[in-house]
């Protein structure tokens, strides 16, 4: 750190991402990435004559992107927010709602950049237990007094709210704005899109990087009243009005052209994710019940530290994480069948030997 650091961001703990380590090829199960490729259409229309385009800006409304995503959830075009990842977003969200002293709210294990934000932004937040069995505590999200952040699935235990729990706490925060992150909605949980147009208070965040193979391009989308739609334009337009490229722009319009090949893929990775959890509970695994694309397990067996550490020298990796309540957990991305079969074998190997 160097002496000139705003007082204010020393003390700060950044986010750290999972690894991406370049040294030799892993099965990577520990990012949440799709493994599968984007569509033929995407490929093709990523070409030389877009390369050549990149001397231009991009459109900073994004107006033919917004348009396509608006036709395809059924909502009005000012309704659309897009951004470089939901990350993008989810910063505005803190920025606009639960800055300098306002009071946000979210689990206490759920996505790890929500507390990043929180201090960034020098947010007065608290953080609301999951329940014993990891479960959101549906009841202390109602009637609260500020922003709410709730990812639904959770990440990284995999398990949803319904639609009902959901609009339970939206409706009960008429005051707040509530901020449901839908970054794995698309492997088996319910959207709340369908609420935006009862409620104006509510945010749906989602993101290009799972279900539509896109983590490398940087792209993320949020739905809700054109009121706070507004508010987040105002807050992109005054840090980064061209903060998506044009390559993924076009990727991204390409990408709802297919989105059969897409929702293929989903059920590809649910089938694998039901195949990988039946094989895990024959190994003595306790798994929770996923609706994401990733399962989050531990075993009586073997520490979680322990068993990330032995998947890594055998050319696995998956998330392990040390906070207290789910240190002997790894997560556990779901990929191929294939490299789901290679975990399998492997896992049975390392309890073997150990
Ligand atoms: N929300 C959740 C719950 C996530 O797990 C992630 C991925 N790390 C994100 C948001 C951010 O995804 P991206 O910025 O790639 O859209």
């Amino acid at each position: 750190m160097s002496q000139f650091l705003d007082e204010r961001y020393s003390a700060l703990a950044a986010y750290v991402p999972g690894e991406q380590p370049q040294d030799k090829k892993y099965i990577k199960l520990n990012t949440n990435e799709s493994p599968f490729p984007p569509s033929q259409a995407v490929l093709e229309a990523v070409n030389e004559s877009q390369v050549e385009l990149l001397r231009l800006y991009p459109d900073p409304d994004g107006r033919v992107l917004t348009k396509k995503l608006a036709d395809y959830y059924g909502v009005e075009e000012n309704q659309v927010f897009l951004a470089n990842g939901s990350d993008d977003i989810l910063n505005f969200a803190f920025m606009a709602y639960g800055a300098n002293g306002r009071k946000s709210y979210f689990a206490d294990i759920t996505y790890g950049f929500y507390s990043v934000f929180a201090n960034l932004h020098l947010s007065d937040y608290t953080e609301i237990p999951l329940k014993d069995d990891f479960t959101i505590d549906v009841d202390k999200f109602c009637g609260v007094d500020g922003i709410v952040f709730i990812a639904n699935p959770n990440a990284p235990t995999g398990i949803a709210l319904t639609i009902s729990e959901v609009e339970q706490i939206v409706s009960s925060n008429p005051a707040s704005v509530v901020v449901i992150d839908e970054a794995y909605v698309d492997f088996g949980a319910q959207s709340a899109v369908s609420l935006v147009n009862k409620y104006s208070n509510l945010l749906v965040v989602q993101t290009y990087s799972k279900s539509r193979s896109m983590a490398g391009a940087r792209l993320g989308f949020a739905i809700g009243s054109k009121e706070i739609i507004n508010d987040l334009h105002k807050l992109r337009y005054s840090t980064n009005p061209y903060n998506i490229n044009r390559l993924t722009l076009v990727a991204g319009e390409k990408t709802i052209d297919t989105q059969s090949y897409y929702d293929d893929n989903c059920q590809k990775i649910i089938d694998a994710r039901c195949y990988t959890k039946a094989e895990l509970e024959k190994l003595g695994f306790r798994v929770l019940e996923s609706q994401a694309n990733f399962l989050f397990a531990e075993s009586d067996e073997i520490d979680g530290g322990e068993l990330y550490l032995r998947l890594k020298e055998s050319g696995i990796l998956v998330r392990h994480f040390t906070s207290e309540r789910i240190k002997n957990f790894n997560r556990i991305t779901i990929g191929t069948q294939e490299q789901m079969e290679i975990l399998v074998k492997t896992i049975k190997q390392i309890l073997e030997a150990n």
